[in-house]
């Protein structure tokens, strides 16, 4: 932890009781975090994101996580020769890289986060989307953003069809932390592949949660001179989608927050993951952190 022996008796008393009308407010609430960028990959970032989602749930909110994987699937294709491939943003994924992002999504990112919790003193239970029948999901029908009447094959990539929270709710009664890896099932009990984001955007609503948070690995939603946008409003999205200042991984992440926010999850932030203890700076005082985005 870092040295705060700095900081006066009177100022750290004044700093923790100042967290106090937020505990107050959000007790007993769900906050859904997606989990990607930086602070999944630097270790010191890492810790700090550990012991923010442990005090949360000590506190009587209930966090749910949902991680990413970017970075670490590209290490494994790598390995097997093979480079990852992005249309509008969406990873093609066919039956070798599916193989892929199981492993390593269900398996080594899921569970070093899950022990990272549980190092700073938290219950993680790791889950995929096919723990309790939770993420029913079929391929993705991907139309090209510029021409709609062309179709592009992303491959087993998933759409949500619909999502039974029944598992993450009697894991929360019971005081564990959910740490959800994106995988969703298919009628034939086929795998996909759904974008983090879009996973922690359907949780957050089916959940009624308080709030939905997406740490990055940028300051925010930039503008076309690079400008952190500190709120957006729908039509200010879909102007940015529109003069094409959106791309990449950004795509599917606003297209979630905003429906996440019009669906009345209260408030939907895309955070700067490489600030070091985000969730509870953005969580538990009166400091904003990266865009907020509004349903209208
Ligand atoms: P993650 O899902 O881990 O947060 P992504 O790479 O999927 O990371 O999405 C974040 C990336 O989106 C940024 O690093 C940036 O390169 C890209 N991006 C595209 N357009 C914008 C924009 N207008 N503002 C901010 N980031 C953007
Ligand atoms: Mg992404």
């Amino acid at each position: 932890m870092t040295d705060v022996s700095h900081i006066s008796p009177r100022d750290k008393a004044e700093i923790l009781a100042q967290a106090l009308p937020y505990i107050r407010k959000f007790h007993g609430k769900t906050m859904v975090i997606k989990y990607g960028g930086n602070a999944m990959t630097d270790p010191a970032l890492q810790a700090d994101f550990a012991e923010d989602v442990v005090l949360l749930k000590l506190v009587g909110i209930n966090p749910v996580v949902v991680h990413g994987g970017g970075p670490q699937i590209e290490t494994a294709l790598k390995r097997l020769g093979k480079k990852g491939e992005f249309i509008q943003g969406m990873r093609v994924t066919d039956a070798e890289t599916m193989e892929v992002v199981e492993w390593v999504l269900g398996g080594e990112v899921q569970q070093d986060i899950v022990g990272l919790i549980n190092q700073a003193g938290g219950k993680a239970v790791g889950l995929t989307g096919r723990d309790g029948g939770m993420i029913r999901a079929q391929k993705l029908k991907m139309l090209d953003n510029a021409d709609p009447s062309k179709e592009h094959d992303v491959g087993q990539v998933g759409d949500i069809v619909s999502v039974d929270p029944s598992v993450v709710r009697a894991l929360q009664d019971d005081a564990f932390i959910p740490v959800i890896s994106p995988i969703g099932f298919g009628d034939n009990n086929e795998s996909y592949n759904i974008n983090a984001d879009v996973v922690a955007a359907r949780l957050a609503m089916v959940l009624k949660a308080e709030k939905l948070m997406m740490l990055t690995n940028i300051s925010g939603v930039l503008n076309k001179a690079g400008e952190l946008l500190p709120e957006l409003t729908a039509q200010q999205i879909d102007g940015l989608f529109a003069d094409g200042t959106l791309s990449g991984g950004m795509l599917p992440k606003i297209a979630g927050a905003l429906d996440a926010a019009k669906s009345g999850v209260n408030a939907v932030h895309i955070i700067d993951g490489r600030v070091p203890h985000v969730l509870l700076l953005e969580i538990l005082t009166d400091q904003a952190f990266g865009t907020m985005i509004r349903s209208q």
